[in-house]
C-alpha cells in the first residue's frame, strides 16, 4: 500500500493523494569567473573525471517525487521551503479577524 512520504499515513487504493515532483537544477547565469586560470579549469575537469558520474549529475540536475496525503500537500504548499518555525500553524490572513471562528 502507498503511504504518505511526509507523515507516513496509509493511502488506500483510490484515496485522494498527491504527487509532488521537485526538480533542482543548477542555475547558470552565463557568467564564468574571469579570474579562473586555464590550469584551474583543467584541474577542475580532471576532478570531474575522477568523480562519481551520478554525484556530478546530481550537482547539476536532481528530480525527486513524493506522494503526499491531502493534509501534507496543504502543509507543503503553505511552506514549501520549510522556512517557518516548527509548530507555526497557518497564519490568519488580513481580514480573517474573529480568531474564535464561532458559528452560531
Ligand atoms: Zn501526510
Amino acid at each position: 500500500m502507498t503511504s504518505c512520504n511526509r507523515c507516513g499515513v496509509d493511502l488506500a487504493a483510490g484515496s485522494l493523494k498527491y504527487l509532488v515532483t521537485v526538480n533542482v537544477t543548477a542555475d547558470f547565469d552565463g557568467v564564468l569567473p574571469t579570474q579562473v586560470e586555464l590550469e584551474d579549469l583543467e584541474a577542475f575537469m580532471r576532478q570531474l573525471d575522477s568523480e562519481d558520474p551520478a554525484k556530478a549529475e546530481n550537482d547539476v540536475y536532481l528530480s525527486r517525487g513524493y506522494v503526499l496525503c491531502p493534509a501534507c500537500k496543504a502543509a507543503f504548499l503553505a511552506d514549501p521551503l520549510g522556512t517557518r518555525a516548527p509548530g507555526d500553524g497557518p497564519r490568519p490572513g488580513p481580514g480573517d479577524g474573529d480568531a474564535g471562528g464561532k458559528v452560531h
